[in-house]
């Protein structure tokens, strides 16, 4: 039985600003309003369009490509077996009917705000601006004196310090931390430490702080980003959800994605680690130096299956559900999320990892 409910507000790497990287993550089936999301790439906007486009069924079939072709048959993105629908969970949908009886106007940015409303807690996983755009944008309508009750921005230190000093500092962005309504406020997460979720206490979110490359311009500097590990104390099921990240290997850095790795062979028995999201950036064909601190798909199969090797366990990944995000938009003939997902179950064959590779969708919810 599925325990997670993921909706992708937005998957993209890049370049386009419209919608990158935030899910919205849920217990399954619950009622209420209730969200966190992971990232802030995305937001009202696309909560919005969410909306709009559920009433349009034809679109259900075809997703947007722009490349071989202009649409494509949106079957080709996930996997047969994945749990995959268009648009918000119905339980979201029922909430809102009760949660709009209050409201004098019923269109659709009435209802997007109520959805909004309920994000209580974003999970920063790094403050680069396609992971916290929307939510910044976002943030004047969380600090409105109507919109219940203050919004948390979780991260780990090094996040948290950087939206503090360079976004939200009265130049950048009017610093909504300390002035108005507090309706806004930061909490520090520590690395490897599970922290209860206030939406949802029944969840334990564990950080784990991972290699993202180097400085563009300070030689040797490195960036650092966060993969979450959401693991729910009752069901014990467990759901890993990353932001940008390479291989402890690939700049040469100290262990860091080996512990998150260590700490899940260790603490999430096998079949509760219910699934991965993940980023794989850039094709096979990118030159390692042009990574740029992300995934490729040898790097990701490696790391699945360095995964399996320390449980120890050939077969413990087996059906696992793994959805890749962050595909960068490039110019080539054919779709890039689709190459990707071919290299990706190739070089997956060939390890004998047989794990169920997806794209992230936006305006899809996958069930975990
Ligand atoms: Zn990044
Ligand atoms: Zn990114």
């Amino acid at each position: 039985m599925s325990n997670f409910e993921v909706t992708v507000l937005g998957a993209s790497g890049g370049t386009d600003g419209g919608a990158t990287q935030c899910f919205m993550v849920r217990p399954m089936g619950c009622r209420g309003l209730r969200s966190i999301c992971v990232d802030g790439g995305a937001g009202f906007s696309q909560i919005s369009q969410m909306l709009a486009r559920s009433k349009d069924s034809f679109k259900s079939e075809l997703l947007e490509s722009f490349y071989a072709n202009d649409f494509e048959p949106a079957g080709q993105f996930f996997d047969p077996k994945a749990s995959v629908s268009l648009g918000f969970p119905q339980c979201i949908l029922g909430s809102l009917e009760d949660a709009l009886e209050k409201h004098k106007h019923l269109n659709t940015f009435t209802k997007a705000m109520e959805i909004y409303m309920g994000v209580k807690e974003y999970y920063i996983t790094h403050a680069h601006l396609d992971h916290i755009g929307a939510m910044v944008l976002n943030s004047p309508f969380a600090c409105d004196a109507n919109s219940g009750d203050a919004k948390l921005i979780c991260a780990l230190p090094f996040t948290l310090q950087a939206i503090e000093k360079h976004i939200f500092n009265d130049v950048i962005w009017p610093d909504l931390l300390h002035g108005g309504s507090s309706r806004l406020k930061l909490s520090s997460l520590t690395d490897g430490i599970p922290h209860v979720c206030g939406a949802f206490p029944q969840w334990d979110i564990i950080p784990f702080k991972v290699h993202h490359g180097f400085s563009a311009s300070i030689v040797d500097e490195r960036v650092y980003s966060t993969v979450y590990l959401f693991s729910d104390r009752s069901t014990k099921q467990s759901l890993l959800v990353c932001g940008d990240l390479e291989p402890d290997s690939a700049s040469g850095g100290e262990p860091l994605l080996e512990k998150a790795w260590e700490y899940i062979a260790t603490r999430v028995p096998r079949g509760n680690l219910k699934g991965i999201i993940v980023e794989c950036s850039s094709s096979a064909s990118t030159p390692k130096h042009e990574l740029y601190g992300h995934m490729s798909p040898a790097y990701l199969v490696g790391q699945l299956s360095r995964l399996r090797e320390m449980y120890g366990d050939p077969d413990v990944l087996a059906g696992l559900s793994i959805l890749v995000t962050h595909v960068k938009t490039i110019i080539s003939e054919k779709d890039p999320r689709l190459v990707i997902l071919q290299e990706l179950r190739e070089a997956a064959l060939q390890e004998r990892l047989d794990v169920r590779f997806s794209m992230a969708v936006q305006g899809y919810t996958f069930s975990f």
